[in-house]
């Protein structure tokens, strides 16, 4: 043990000289567009993926308490024993709706439900072919996968198309992809690879967890954005990002492959459901979005105020039209201490460098929510430039 301490406190040193230790910070209030963050009172909030701002919205809060006082704090059992709720039930009727699936199964978060899915019915018969961006939990579903894999480069149809061809004999194809991929904030090109999978006989799988409440007009998700609801195979998702924020995933898909998970989804079998609290939190999150389509309304015209008022500072957000706005400045270092001084002006940003993202491409990941008023986003386009200023990245424009 004493070896094993060393050689972690050893990294861990490693780490800081790098300057890619990760300190937490603790906030004291909700996750709202301004929150108080001990040591440092308040902040607002750039860096959430509470979207619409539902984490704290009073009857997604009240939802949750009912359930609590309801049914009690937790399932005690995973689901096929004897841990399913009536209200897990509600919730995958209302996400399979929503989505526009015949069916949907809940998991205590995507990830569970990315790890639970390809190893539960791909075997070394069957190829995955996976975009290089894709999230940490699909590669570790496909890890945890016997079927042969591909990875093709970031939304290259080119090479999709060759990774399709590569397989031809296998089984069954099963692209997967995020639908927003969450460090660049761009959008899988998905009709050209539904018609891919259409020439080449393959399943298509998308991850919407950062599209779910966020793109589409109202909020279904990247096939909804590209007009195409209801063509995508597979769909899994977070309910811990816009909807609610607290907790869980699912999948959804048709009734057949829902009843397989059901059946043999590893996650599904030896792990707890998700709380009965959670779940019904979670079901009040959708009701609000399908309820209130002002909420997108915002999260739009929030995101076009605030990349818009970064290009005239003189910054060069990545161009997209998702609220995830990186802005580019190259090395890590640089990221983090502005970082640290947008922190300063009371700003609450991530920096992310290598080797999270390419080397030179460290960033600044804004992510804009439905909760900003013009007055939070106004008084960080204000912290900007003067962070933008101190190190010099703002052009002519910015210095006036
Ligand atoms: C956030 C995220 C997940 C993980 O979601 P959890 O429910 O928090 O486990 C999975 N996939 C993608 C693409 C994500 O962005």
């Amino acid at each position: 043990m004493a070896d094993l301490m060393q050689r972690l406190a050893g990294e861990i040193q490693e780490f800081k000289n790098q300057g890619i230790y990760k300190k937490l910070n603790h906030l004291t209030s909700p996750q709202a567009s301004r929150v108080q963050m001990e040591g440092r009172g308040e902040v607002i909030v750039l860096s959430s993926n509470n979207y619409l701002g539902l984490s704290n919205d009073a009857d997604v809060v009240a939802g949750g308490k009912k359930a609590l006082d309801d049914l009690g704090a937790g399932t005690s059992s995973v689901r096929f024993i004897c841990g399913t709720f009536s209200v897990h039930r509600e919730l995958e009727e209302a996400l399979a709706r929503f989505v526009g699936t015949e069916a949907a199964l809940s998991y205590v978060s995507c990830w569970s439900a990315n790890t639970g899915l390809m190893g539960t019915f791909l075997d070394d018969s069957d190829a995955i072919i996976s975009d290089a961006l894709n999230h940490a939990s699909i590669i570790d579903g496909i890890r945890i996968c016997k079927a042969k894999r591909a990875v093709y480069a970031h939304s290259d149809m080119t090479d999709l198309e060759e990774k399709l061809k590569a397989h031809k004999d296998a089984r069954t194809r099963f692209i997967v992809t995020d639908g927003v991929f969450s460090m660049e904030g761009d959008i899988a090109k998905l009709p050209d690879i539904l018609e891919l999978a259409r020439k080449y006989d393959a399943v298509v799988c998308v991850d919407d967890s950062h599209s779910t409440g966020v793109l589409g007009q109202t909020g279904r998700g990247t096939a909804e954005h590209f007009g195409v609801l209801g063509e995508v195979d597979i769909i899994t998702s977070t309910l811990g990002k816009a909807l609610g924020g607290a907790a869980g995933g699912f999948t959804a898909s048709s009734e057949a492959l829902v009843d397989y998970l059901i059946q043999r989804s590893r996650p599904q079998l030896f792990s707890n459901a998700l709380p009965p609290t959670v779940a019904a939190s979670s079901l009040a999150a959708l009701t609000k979005l399908e309820s209130t389509p002002a909420l997108m309304d915002t999260l739009r015209d929030n995101t076009s105020y605030f990349r818009n008022g970064l290009v005239e500072l003189g910054f060069k957000p990545l161009a997209g039209e998702t609220p995830i706005v990186p802005v580019i400045v190259g090395e890590t270092a640089l990221a983090i201490q502005m970082s640290e001084d947008l922190l300063e002006e009371g700003v609450f940003v991530t920096g992310f460098g290598f080797p999270v993202v390419p080397k030179g491409e460290a960033r600044l990941r804004c992510q804009i929510s439905a909760a900003h008023t013009r007055d939070d986003l106004d008084a960080v386009l204000t912290a900007f430039r003067k962070v933008g200023q101190k190190h010099g990245l703002l052009g002519a424009a910015g210095q006036g």
